[in-house]
């Protein structure tokens, strides 16, 4: 998942019979570093956080078939150089790697947007060498993991990250998303010390949440007041952060 963090989608398109795509996005040159791609936004997720501003695509359908969604990557072939997977949660779909795999061939770079839940998916994905770029939400150190995306579920978590921190042929970003009444300085900083624990050498991206009655989320979370110390985070990190 997607997250938060990522650009919000488009209109629907289109019915088809089998339709794991809420929307697509035809065209971003934020969401997949140093390429043109567009986004696919899987149906579904298996987190519920409280700051997810995407609730329609947690507990929606998708309306958007495979075949929408070839003829549309057919029709883009050398105009861009890659797709997104995002969602919602996109390793919840269990035609992700076949369908990952025609896409490939299609000449496509792909990157996957996680949430981490599914390390069963994520190293069959990299086991068929199927990604180019992986972004991973770090959503919370253990002792809140549950209270912010209301499942138990940390183990899982922790050993997507290990996988991805363990190799280094697919770049990995990872991101964590806060919330001040969720979680302060002192988490993400735990969560900085965990990442450089495990010798990780990208970017940690963190986002403030944007939540309160103009901006509708999942758990309907009241407004994110407090702004994290960005001057404090930065001093004390023992990894780059980037403040987004
Ligand atoms: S519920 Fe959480 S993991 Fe799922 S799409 Fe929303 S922000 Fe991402």
């Amino acid at each position: 998942m997607s997250d938060a963090m990522s650009t919000r989608p488009g209109r629907r398109e289109t019915k088809a019979s089998v339709a794991p795509f809420y929307a697509l996005t035809p065209f971003t040159m934020l969401d997949f570093p140093g390429q043109t791609a567009c986004i696919l936004w899987i149906a579904g997720c298996n987190m519920r956080c409280g700051y997810c501003h995407n609730p329609q695509i947690v507990l929606g359908k998708g309306t958007i078939g495979e075949d929408q969604v070839l003829e549309f990557l057919g029709k883009r072939r050398g105009l861009l150089d890659g797709v997104v997977f995002s969602g919602g949660e996109a390793t919840t779909w269990p035609g992700l790697a076949r369908f990952m795999a025609q896409i490939k061939q299609l000449g496509f770079a792909i990157k996957l947007d996680t949430n981490g839940l599914r390390p069963d998916v994520v190293k069959r994905l990299l086991d068929q060498d199927l990604l180019d770029r992986v972004a991973l939400d770090y959503k919370a150190p253990r002792a809140l993991f549950r209270k912010v995306t209301t499942v138990t579920a940390f183990n899982r978590f922790k050993q997507t990250l290990t996988l991805l921190c363990a190799q280094s042929e697919v770049p990995v970003e990872v991101r964590t998303t806060v919330h001040t009444d969720l979680l302060g300085e002192q988490d993400v900083l735990a969560m900085a010390h965990d990442l450089a624990s495990r010798g990780y050498e990208g970017t940690f991206a963190i986002q403030q949440a944007i939540t309160g009655k103009d901006c509708p989320t999942l758990g309907n979370l009241p407004e994110n007041r407090r702004a994290i110390d960005q001057t404090r985070l930065a001093a004390q990190s023992p990894i780059t952060l980037e403040f987004r």
